[in-house]
């Protein structure tokens, strides 16, 4: 029997190989990485993030992040990546638990 491990591994692999559907609504969530950040951006910068999840989140002052991403003053920036950007420079893609530990802050 296969290690679980393993196969999640080949599942993550599959998962990533594959061309997504909806493939125009990626964004780095590009910008400095430093003790400044807010946490909301110190969970997501240097991701790839979506527009749909922003869309559903606010963050601490409960402004819509696609507009103000961490908030007011915020040094960061949402730029449009392609599927092919994102794999030729294996740029992480923020998971769930980025996206919860953004809202948390
Ligand atoms: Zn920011």
């Amino acid at each position: 029997m296969k290690n679980i491990i393993e196969i999640i591994k080949q599942e993550i692999k599959n998962i990533l190989s594959e061309q997504p559907i909806v493939q125009d609504d990626y964004y780095l969530y590009f910008g400095p990485n430093d003790e400044k950040n807010r946490g909301f951006c110190a969970a997501l910068v240097g991701k790839i993030v979506t527009k749909r999840k922003l869309n559903q989140m606010q963050n601490k002052d409960g402004n819509n992040p696609v507009e103000w991403l961490g908030g007011y003053g915020c040094r960061h920036k949402l730029v449009q990546v392609s599927w092919e950007y994102i794999q030729k420079n294996k740029i992480p893609f923020a998971s769930d638990s980025d996206y919860k530990k953004a809202m948390r802050n």
